[in-house]
């Protein structure tokens, strides 16, 4: 069952016990095998659907819903209207040609109606004459008679059905090939009245009246048995909002609970210190950049724990925010870190924080998964000591549990790539029993709203908006593979000009080709393959370098610092490049097998150039074969905001594709859809605040069901355990 459903330990209420032909022994938790009206071989199907007790099979929610016409008379079929018949089959006939097809007569007391099928070869062996069936589609004009063509079927078996059907919404469940759709139907059908009482439903009738909300039982016997087609439709919604609420009422109680019990350091904020810390700082804060500093400043001068997200397109300036943040926490006193997701990105950072604060007492350290071990025990023990000021890394500062004295100030870059589990993990390892750090998060991928409010309930966002001065607009083109010639042409003329080039391709070796990237599969084009080809042929004579995960450390600075001083003209990179690194002497970008990457990786990509003051291009070299990837490759064209991009990206891909959802922390929901349910993420989230509000802890005696089963959803994910 999913988090919101009943929970397999539920008491019969009195109603069921009431019930007259109720099986006494039957609960939600009873194996499948046990109950007595399930035969022992139904079971063993239901079971390749992993339904093996009676809660989980009242889970198996239909995929969707189709509707059944209500029966009439042959005589009384009304042209272009879906109709719904039955009768005997008295001929067939199989016809061969252009236009395969198989046709059939059916009689009924009343009249003729004339059936065809085609292309459906396989209709001879389930039509035949004799046979009952019962057929469903749209009635046209055929001679003087009435035919329909592909309709729908079902044989009647002798004995079965004997009435004729009125108007139906039949349930289609999810199914294999050992049990059908149908069968499911029957079974659910017969074991609900004395399943469904048993289901306690954990919102008051009062809180479903005022949302206009059915049961939660109720809700389950119209998904199964829907009398009308909006009984799907208003279950649907109540079932999508419970999940949505209890994700939303997680993350409200965790936050709630993180300020009851955790204090986060008042850093000290005056003109002084806003004074000191833009000194440092060498260019004036864009007016984006200010409206976020001033939240964060808000923030940091209270004991409540900062969690911020802080959204500002590639490039907006998002490192210089951050830096500020960190050196409000230097200012009193105390320790701040930043983490990167990658080690590229943790060096990149380093090197500019470095160069910024040189010259100033501000004590800058680098700790990465490649740092040496005596280095690392080195800086371990400053850090623990409160001899390193601002302590740059990897994930490795988030996952070992490194122990900075005092920290104050946590800034994660890259957020998308950290879930709510990843800032627990930070938070505990960062305190001790009653101080927590601030937590600030930026993301270069703006992250939809939707996602934003799922993925980071918790969080308060702020966005940098606009971009530094003096940014000249990127040119994308998406570029067909052979004209690859004329693409390296304009990279040439531009090294002639002193510009510098980055080549990215999807894979480092042939053999990772088949896994690589979103789009097709097959070969990829690796760097080996694409540094021959551009050293001997496009680009022979140039200065060109490769630069990938694989390389070490050192080996990775010395070829980021030789390309920032424009001793090396083209990079080969991998997607290391995708974040933070910033030359902006670079203008022009190639992406080789453009297909394969996601938008926002395109967008993250292109992002490395257009950062100084010349025209920038950035060439996707493509031969989509799909419209998906002809149509992704398309908006990069024309889109340069990257909200917008991830946006078009969701809708395209969907949310599972483009944040993996063990990654993002993204909860797998069976009913809601962030697309599609937007209206009702927004409404769950208002709901969870202002009840958290009124209740943190969801002590009151009605709200025991509810705590139980968001124990039990997300307890473990959010850390609540100690909750409930
Ligand atoms: P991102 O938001 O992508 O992390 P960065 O912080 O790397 O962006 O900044 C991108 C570039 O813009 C850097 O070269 C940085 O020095 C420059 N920059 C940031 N803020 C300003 C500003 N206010 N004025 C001029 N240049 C700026
Ligand atoms: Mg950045």
């Amino acid at each position: 069952m999913g988090p919101n459903n009943a929970k397999p330990n539920a008491k019969p209420d009195s109603k069921a016990a009431a019930k007259p032909h109720a099986d006494p022994e039957i609960k939600l938790t009873t194996p499948l095998s046990n109950v007595r009206l399930i035969t022992p071989r139904q079971a063993d199907l239901l079971g390749t659907l992993g339904l093996t007790n009676v809660g989980k099979l009242i889970a198996h929610l239909p995929l969707r819903h189709e509707k059944l016409e209500a029966e009439t008379d042959i005589a009384s079929l009304v042209i272009g209207q879906i109709v719904s018949a039955r009768g005997e089959v008295t001929a067939t006939r199989p016809v061969r040609g252009r236009k395969p097809r198989f046709e059939a007569v059916i009689l009924d007391d009343t009249g003729r109606l004339d059936v065809v099928w085609f292309n459906a070869p396989y209709m001879r062996d389930k039509v035949m004459p004799g046979v009952r069936i019962r057929v469903q589609g749209k009635a046209r004009k055929h001679g003087p008679g009435v035919q329909l063509v592909n309709p729908k079927v079902d044989i009647i078996r002798e004995g079965e059905d004997p009435a004729g059907r009125d108007e139906r919404v039949r349930p289609i469940y999810p199914a294999n090939e050992s049990i059908t759709s149908a069968l499911i139907e029957r079974i659910i059908e017969k074991i609900m009245p004395f399943a469904l009482p048993l289901i306690e439903d954990h919102l008051t009738p009062q809180y479903r009246g005022e949302r206009n909300m059915p049961a939660l039982a109720d809700a389950y016997r119209m998904q199964h048995a829907p009398l009308f087609m909006d009984e799907v439709f208003s279950s649907r919604r109540r079932l999508a909002y419970d999940e949505l609420l209890m994700l939303q009422l997680g993350v409200h109680m965790k936050r709630a609970h993180l300020r009851e019990r955790l204090k986060a350091p008042i850093l000290k904020f005056n003109p002084a210190i806003d004074k000191h810390i833009r000194e440092r700082l060498p260019f004036t804060l864009t007016a984006g950049q200010e409206a976020v500093v001033k939240d964060i400043a808000a923030d940091l001068s209270t004991a409540t724990p900062t969690n911020r997200l802080i959204q500002g397109d590639v490039g907006s300036g998002k490192t210089v925010v951050a830096l500020y943040a960190m050196l409000m926490a230097v200012a009193a006193g105390r320790q701040a870190s930043l983490m990167a997701p990658t080690e590229l990105l943790a060096e990149q950072h380093f090197a500019s924080i470095s160069k910024m604060l040189a010259g100033s007492r501000v004590r800058v350290e680098l700790l990465t998964g490649g740092t040496a071990k005596a280095d690392r025990e080195s800086i371990l023990s400053r850090a623990a000591k409160g001899d390193i000021d601002i302590l740059v890394g990897t994930h490795a500062l988030l996952t070992e549990s490194v122990r900075v004295k005092s920290l104050a100030v946590a800034v994660i870059d890259e957020q998308h790539r950290f879930g709510v589990h990843q800032r627990a993990t930070l938070r505990e390892n960062a305190s001790d029993e009653t101080t927590t750090p601030h937590v600030i998060v930026m993301t270069a991928t703006p992250i939809p709203r939707t996602l934003a409010i799922t993925l980071f309930g918790d969080l308060d966002i702020s966005s940098i908006r606009g971009l530094p001065p003096g940014r000249r607009p990127i040119t994308t083109r998406v570029v067909s593979s052979e004209d690859r010639g004329e693409v390296y042409d304009d990279i040439a003329a531009r090294i002639a000009e002193g510009e510098q080039a980055y080549i990215v391709v999807p894979a480092i070796d042939p053999s990772e080709g088949a896994q690589v990237g979103v789009g097709p599969t097959g070969p990829a084009r690796d760097l080996r393959t694409v540094m021959r080809e551009v050293q001997e042929k496009w680009l022979a004579g140039k200065r060109i370098a490769a630069l990938h995960g694989q390389l070490s450390r050192d080996t990775r600075e010395q070829v980021m610092e030789r390309f920032r001083l424009k001793q090396i003209d083209v990079l080969v990179a991998t997607t290391v490049i995708e974040v933070g690194v910033d030359v902006p002497n670079a203008t022009v970008m190639v992406v080789e097998q453009a297909d394969r990457f996601g938008l926002a990786q395109l967008h993250q990509l292109r992002g490395r150039v257009g950062r100084g003051a010349k025209d920038s291009a950035c060439y996707l070299l493509a031969d989509p074969t799909t419209p998906e990837a002809q149509q992704r490759l398309t908006v990069m064209e024309t889109v340069n905001d990257g909200f917008i991009l991830a946006e078009k990206d969701l809708e395209i891909r969907g949310p599972g594709e483009v944040f993996g959802s063990r990654q993002s922390g993204l909860p797998p929901f069976k009913v809601a859809d962030l697309m599609r349910d937007r209206e009702l993420l927004a409404m769950a989230k208002r709901d969870a605040a202002a009840w958290i509000a009124q209740s943190p802890f969801l002590g009151r005696e009605h709200e025991k069901t509810l705590l139980r089963r968001l124990v039990k959803a997300y307890g473990e994910q959010l850390g609540l355990g100690d909750v409930g």
